[in-house]
């Protein structure tokens, strides 16, 4: 099939398209994996998935995708990226600690940001992501100086074609137009209120009462969420960073998560990210919540964020099953491959010693299966979308992504999950496809002019720092 035919039967709703003999990883446990097998796609949406979907395919009637050689899976969901800031992607690759990112980005940078700026940094970011596997991607974008901030951060998303969620929040310094959080009103009815759109809104919030700006996780802010019936976004929560200092009247991290929980106030609709130094009790109240949890595993890590131990086998041992994010492109990876990796080795290297270490009650050892889950069918739970994406399941839209295995870092293919998780790259990303539209074919990103977007990003990081006066160097 030619990209022509794939890109001028978009505006048919009914248009099929059969991806064909490929091996099938569908993270779903009712539908199966298959050696070879064929996904069927109608409008925006999976309808079936199986071995000889020829015939369904409307008598030869479906445009066919011939998909041998690759492994045909759900597209990659990340929980939480700070999209806008990435015309500086590994500006601070180094970075020391919480304190030391804010003041770079928060404090310094972020001051200087145009509409314009948010939209150039959302942009890069979200193809980014398409071109790396990523079919959904949560934008916490808490630079909104102003109601065109957020439209320029929605505006880039809606462009990239990405399934976006758009996670609203205020800047954390500096003077802004304090439309935050009545804004939010105004972006449901002018962006979120058609079934057609691939976007959702949520409210970004933090769960450590001490971090910059006044975001912390509330009773009246989760109130006005649901009043407004969308779900919520906690970034920064983290116990007892001694980066971070008490605020009085307020409950620390872990007593508010107790509070919000034994009010009844938590649940499926609240997502909380990083979840570092968090107490038992608070733990507890998240799993028994139902309460969603979406690890920043890297940054913990690489930034130094509280105990930087990324608490996969806390949520583990108390049997949430959580979702994985990048956070921050200043200092780590655009994609979720070096993600998976990182996840599956803390949480091996771990365990595995604590075996050595003589621990009989060593936790199991996650596999790449696992991981893969996180990425997807967990990464869609986190992002509100569990009915929607996640699997290759009939019924729901149809984001997936066609993996080369037999490429010459992939061939010969002996283990589909293994392919993607330990063996693939971003370059291996042959074919994306989102609500059943084509946005990467044959490892090329469809209807973008990179040398537009390029310049854009260049202009954009040029004027922040000349505004800034940040000391630029490329070679630091
Ligand atoms: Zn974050």
């Amino acid at each position: 099939v030619t990209l022509e035919r794939l890109t001028g039967a978009n505006a048919d709703r009914k248009r099929r398209i059969l991806f064909e003999g490929g091996t099938v990883i569908s993270m779903d446990p009712q539908v199966g994996d298959f050696v070879q097998a064929d996904v069927l796609v109608e409008g925006t949406k999976i309808v079936a998935v199986g071995p000889n979907l020829k015939a369904a395919g409307r008598d030869g009637q479906a445009i066919v995708v011939d998909a041998t050689g690759t492994i045909v899976m759900p597209g990659l969901v990340d929980g939480h990226r700070h999209c806008w800031q990435n015309q500086f992607r590994r500006l601070i690759p180094n970075v020391d600690g919480n304190d030391a990112y804010i003041a770079v980005t928060h404090q310094w940078l972020a001051l200087h940001y145009r509409p314009e700026d948010i939209y150039a940094g959302n942009l890069i970011t979200a193809l980014g992501c398409i071109d790396a596997g990523i079919t959904c991607l949560l934008d916490f974008s808490h630079n909104s100086r102003s109601a065109a901030h957020s439209d320029a951060a929605i505006r880039a998303l809606i462009e990239a074609g990405i399934r976006g969620v758009h996670a609203s929040a205020p800047p954390n310094a500096g003077g802004w137009d304090e439309q935050w959080p009545q804004d939010l009103v105004r972006l449901k009815r002018e962006y979120f209120s058609s079934a057609e759109q691939l976007l959702t809104l949520r409210i970004g919030l933090y769960g450590s009462p001490d971090l910059l700006g006044d975001l912390f996780m509330t009773p009246e802010r989760l109130a006005f969420a649901r009043d407004l019936g969308i779900a919520v976004s906690v970034d920064g929560v983290i116990g007892h960073d001694p980066s971070l200092t008490e605020r009085p009247g307020r409950p620390l991290t872990s007593a508010n998560l107790e509070q919000l929980g034994g009010a009844g106030l938590l649940g499926p609709d609240v997502t909380l990210i990083h979840c570092l130094d968090l107490s038992d009790a608070a733990w507890r109240t998240i799993a028994e919540s139902g309460t969603k949890v979406c690890l920043a595993a890297t940054s913990d890590a690489q930034l130094g964020l509280a105990e930087a131990i990324p608490p996969i086998q806390k949520a583990l041992d108390y049997e949430i099953r959580p979702a994985l994010s990048i956070d921050v492109e200043v200092s780590l990876t655009t994609d979720m491959f070096s993600q998976m990796r990182a996840v599956l080795q803390t949480q091996r290297m771990l365990a595995f010693n604590r075996r050595y270490q003589g621990d009989k009650d060593y936790p199991r050892p996650l596999t790449v299966r696992d991981v893969l889950e996180f990425a997807t069918v967990q990464g869609a739970s986190a992002n509100g979308l569990s009915n929607t994406v996640g699997s290759l399941t009939p019924g729901k839209e149809a984001d997936l992504v066609l993996i080369g295995a037999e490429d010459v870092n992939t061939m010969p293919l002996n283990n589909a999950v293994g392919t993607i998780v330990s063996g693939a790259d971003s370059r291996n990303v042959e074919a994306v496809f989102i609500a059943g539209m084509v946005r990467k074919w044959r490892g090329e990103l469809v209807g973008q002019d990179l040398s537009r977007i390029r310049r854009l990003v260049h202009e954009s990081r040029d004027h922040i720092l000349n505004k800034s006066g940040y000391p630029f160097d490329i070679l630091a």
